[in-house]
C-alpha cells in the first residue's frame, strides 16, 4: 500500500501538563494516601505520551510524520455527547485546581484547558484524515476518554475524545458509517453508551473479562433497538496473549468490520493489555500492536481508501507500552526502526501465554462466535 499522503501525529507538549496528582490506594472507606516517602505518581500520569513523543525522536521515526497541531474543542462540540453541566462542572474544577470529575478522574490546575486540546486533538486528526492531507494519524493525547460518560467522567478519563471526533466526522463530513475499534484493556463503557442504540457506528471491544467497569462489557450487550448487534463485545478471559488476539481478529472482529463495510475506522489504543502493564492481566508483546495495526490499515484500504484515526487512551507500563505504541506507529509509517525493546520478541513469541490459545479462550472465542452470529451472516458456518 502506498505511503502516500502520509501518517499525521497529534501531539502538543501542553498534554504533559494534565497532572492528576500522586497514586492513591482504594479503600471500602475510600482513599489513601500511599505511605511511602517518596510519593508515587498516579498511573495515568505524563510519562506513556512524553515516552512515545522521545521514542520518536530517538528513531528518527519523527521524520516519517506529518506534524498535527491540536486545537482545542469547542464546547458546542463536547455538548454533542456530554451535558453542559459536566463541561462546566470539568472547568470549575479545573480553575480550583483539583478534583473528581465522577469515579477516579481526576481534575489538575489547567486539566479542562487540556482535555479540550485532547479532544480537539481527535477532532485535528478527523479533520486532517478527511481532507486528504494524510491517509492515517496517530494522536499522542492525554487525558484519554473511552471511559467518560456524558455526564461524569470515570477511569481517568474527563472527555470522551473518540466519541467526539466520531460524530464530528458524521457531522461535519456526512460520514454514515464508524467503525470504532477498541483494544484498551478495559471497557470501553462510555463509548458503548454513546453508540448502543445507535447503528451508524460499530462498535467492537477486546478487552479482559470482568477488569473495569464492573457489569460493562458483557458478551450479552450487543446493542438496542435500531443499534442491536452494534455492539460487539470480546470479553477474554485473563493471561491472553498475541495468539488469541489474532484469533479473535481472523474469526469475529475482521469479517464483521468487513460487512460493516465503514467509511472511516478510528481506534481507543490503550496499550495496557501488554505484557508488562501493572493494571491488566493480558500478554500481548510489542508485535501485537504492530499487527492489529497492519490488520486494520488493511481493513481500512479495503473499505475507505485507507482512512485511520488512532487515538492514544491508557498504558501503565512506563517501560514496556511507550514500545508498543512505537511498534504501533511503525506499522502506520511502514517503518522498523529495529530499536531493542525491554523485552526480547523472539524469547516473548516461544511463551505460551502469548503464542498458544489456551482452552478458556477458546472456548471464550467460540461463545462470542456463536451471540453474534445471529446479526452477522459472515460468522455462521464456522
Ligand atoms: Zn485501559
Amino acid at each position: 500500500m502506498s505511503d502516500s499522503p502520509g501518517v499525521g501525529f497529534v501531539y502538543d507538549d501542553r498534554y504533559l501538563q494534565h497532572n492528576p496528582g500522586t497514586e492513591v490506594f482504594w479503600t471500602e472507606r475510600g482513599p489513601l494516601p500511599v505511605p511511602f516517602v517518596e510519593p508515587t505518581l498516579h498511573p495515568s500520569n505524563y510519562r506513556l505520551v512524553m515516552r512515545t513523543k522521545h521514542l520518536l525522536d530517538l528513531t528518527g521515526l519523527t521524520s516519517h510524520l506529518v506534524r498535527i497541531e491540536p486545537r482545542p474543542a469547542t464546547v458546542e462540540e463536547l455538548t454533542v455527547f456530554h451535558t453542559p453541566e459536566y463541561v462546566e462542572r470539568v472547568k470549575q474544577l479545573s480553575v480550583k485546581g483539583s478534583g473528581d470529575a465522577g469515579e477516579h478522574a481526576p481534575v489538575g490546575p489547567g486539566s479542562y484547558e487540556i482535555a479540550l486540546l485532547s479532544a480537539g486533538g481527535a477532532i485535528s486528526a478527523v479533520d486532517a484524515v478527511m481532507h486528504g492531507r494524510v491517509r492515517r494519524v496517530f494522536a499522542n493525547c492525554r487525558p484519554p476518554g473511552h471511559h467518560a460518560l456524558a455526564d461524569r467522567g470515570m477511569g481517568y478519563c474527563l472527555f470522551n475524545n473518540v466519541v467526539i471526533a466520531a460524530r464530528h466526522a458524521q457531522h461535519a463530513y456526512g460520514i454514515k458509517r464508524v467503525l470504532i475499534l477498541d483494544w484498551d484493556v478495559h471497557h470501553g463503557n462510555g463509548t458503548q453508551e454513546a453508540f448502543y442504540a445507535d447503528p451508524s457506528v460499530l462498535f467492537v471491544s477486546l478487552h479482559q473479562d470482568g477488569l473495569y467497569p464492573d457489569d460493562m462489557g458483557l458478551l450479552r450487550q450487543t446493542g438496542a433497538g435500531e443499534g442491536a448487534g452494534t455492539t460487539i463485545n470480546l470479553p477474554l478471559p485473563a493471561g491472553c496473549g498475541d495468539a488469541v488476539y489474532r484469533a479473535a481478529f481472523e474469526r469475529i472482529v475482521l469479517p464483521i468490520a468487513r460487512a460493516f463495510c465503514p467509511e472511516l475506522i478510528l481506534i481507543s489504543a490503550g496499550q495496557d493489555a501488554s505484557v508488562m502493564d501493572p493494571e491488566g492481566r493480558m500478554c500481548l508483546s510489542t508485535n501485537a500492536y504492530r499487527w492489529m495495526t497492519s490488520a486494520l490499515m488493511d481493513l481500512a484500504a479495503e473499505t475507505c481508501e485507507g482512512r485511520l484515526v488512532i487515538l492514544q487512551e491508557g498504558g501503565y507500563s512506563e517501560l514496556y507500552a511507550p514500545y508498543c505504541t512505537l511498534g504501533i506507529i511503525e506499522s502506520l509509517t511502514g517503518v522498523r526502526t529495529n530499536l531493542p525493546e525491554p523485552q526480547d520478541l523472539r524469547v516473548l513469541q516461544r511463551r505460551p501465554e502469548i503464542a498458544t490459545i489456551g482452552p478458556s479462550a477458546d472456548a471464550a472465542l467460540k461463545e462470542i462466535e456463536s451471540t453474534h452470529a445471529p446479526f452477522w451472516p459472515a460468522l455462521r458456518g464456522r
